[in-house]
C-alpha cells in the first residue's frame, strides 16, 4: 500500500499531511512525499519573497574590505 504525503506540511503546519491512498499493491505501508495545493501557495510567497529580497537586496552581498 502506498500513500501519498505533503512532504512540506510538518514544515509549515507542524503536523504531517497524508493525501490520500496512490496504490493499494503492495506489503506493508509505504509513504511518497509530494506537495499539497495549500503548501504550493506558501512555498510559491515564499520563494518570490526570496527572488525579491535577492534582487534588491544590496545588504545581503559580502561586505568588501580594502587592506
Ligand atoms: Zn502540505
Amino acid at each position: 500500500m502506498l500513500l501519498s504525503r505533503c512532504a512540506w506540511h510538518p514544515r509549515y503546519f507542524g503536523y504531517p499531511l497524508v493525501e490520500g491512498v496512490v496504490s493499494w499493491s503492495g506489503w506493508g505501508l509505504r509513504f511518497t512525499d509530494g506537495i499539497c495545493p495549500e503548501c504550493t501557495t506558501r512555498f510559491r510567497a515564499e520563494y518570490r519573497a526570496f527572488i525579491e529580497r535577492r534582487d534588491t537586496g544590496r545588504e545581503l552581498e559580502p561586505e568588501r574590505h580594502v587592506a
